[in-house]
């Protein structure tokens, strides 16, 4: 149906593909010029109140457009940027934008929605993260309150030196942290506590598993009430179906994403979507 919406990539670059170094470079050579050339762009998941099914936040995920090889899933080439350090100057240009776009939206009269950001733990290991994040605020006068970045879990393992004091100077400008993929990593309780993260993102695997045994809504369960004991709030990921959305229900999790509710839409989807809620409302 619409053309807009996307919940399958085409895979072009088959992870057990022979000549994957090579297919590495090629990709790398390409997407050094992506932003100049315009190929990049950004979809937008709502994420819900579970209680209202209410949206209060949008997540920005980066897509890729090439001209000749079509839409390329951000799980083949994030990693390829990462690995050859194009992620700072790709980050950049994704929060800058996300941002830009969320203040549209906010002046459009959505004015509580929050922005909702992925970052790599490469980019957060630049001391001067922070300080970058703080000029694009104030270049576009965006308000911090209404910034979370995502980071994954792995962080709590990295042994880099520093990262907490990025995580605090972060929180200082007034953004908020969360933890993506959550329960697929290695995180003690310990050391989340030490971390100021506001909220938890389950990773959709935990969430797809709800349909098939009752017993499977023990970890999100655990999870979800281990987070209220820490005073953090939870998201979860990947909601496909009415069931998983309905447990979750149940188990009073704050917050949901999935293909249930809305797959990553374009900007102008997304401000329907808005616009068709706002109209519920009324
Ligand atoms: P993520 O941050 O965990 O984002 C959620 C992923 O789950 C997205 O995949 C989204 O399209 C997908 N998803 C949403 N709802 C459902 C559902 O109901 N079922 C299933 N099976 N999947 C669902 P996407 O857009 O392909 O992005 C993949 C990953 O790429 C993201 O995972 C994130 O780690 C990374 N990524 C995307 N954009 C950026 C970016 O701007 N910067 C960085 N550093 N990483 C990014
Ligand atoms: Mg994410
Ligand atoms: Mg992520
Ligand atoms: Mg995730």
């Amino acid at each position: 149906e619409n053309k807009n919406t996307d919940k399958k990539h085409s895979m072009l670059f088959h992870p057990s593909m022979d000549k994957e170094v090579n297919q590495e470079f090629l990709l790398s050579n390409h997407l050094r010029y992506a932003i100049e050339k315009k190929e990049l762009y950004i979809y937008y998941q709502p994420i819900v109140e579970v209680h209202t099914e209410k949206i209060v936040a949008a997540e920005a995920l980066l897509r890729w457009k090439h001209p000749e090889f079509g839409l390329i899933s951000p799980e083949e080439f994030i990693p390829v940027a990462e690995k050859t350090g194009l992620i700072n100057e790709i980050g950049k240009w994704v929060l800058k934008n996300a941002c830009i776009q969320n203040k549209r939206w906010q002046n459009q009269g959505y004015s509580s929605l929050t922005i909702c950001v992925n970052i790599s733990v490469n980019q957060l290991k630049q001391k001067e993260f922070p300080q970058l994040v703080g000029n694009i605020l104030n270049e576009i006068n965006f308000d911090p309150k209404y910034l979370e970045l995502e980071i994954t879990e792995s962080i709590s393992t990295e042994n880099v030196e520093n990262i907490e004091n990025i995580l605090y100077d972060l929180k200082r400008l007034g953004i908020s942290l969360s933890i993506d993929d959550f329960g697929t990593g290695y995180s003690s309780l310990a050391k989340l506590r030490q971390l100021p993260i506001s909220k938890l993102k389950i990773d959709k695997s935990f969430i797809s598993d709800i349909d098939d045994q009752l017993t499977n809504i023990q970890i999100p369960s655990a999870i979800i009430a281990m987070a209220k004991s820490l005073n953090i709030k939870v998201v979860a990921e990947g909601i496909e179906t009415k069931k998983q959305l309905e447990c979750l229900k149940d188990l009073a999790c704050e917050f949901g994403q999935g293909y249930l509710l809305s797959p990553p839409v374009d900007k102008d989807s997304f401000e329907r979507i808005l616009h068709l809620q706002s109209l519920k409302e009324k």
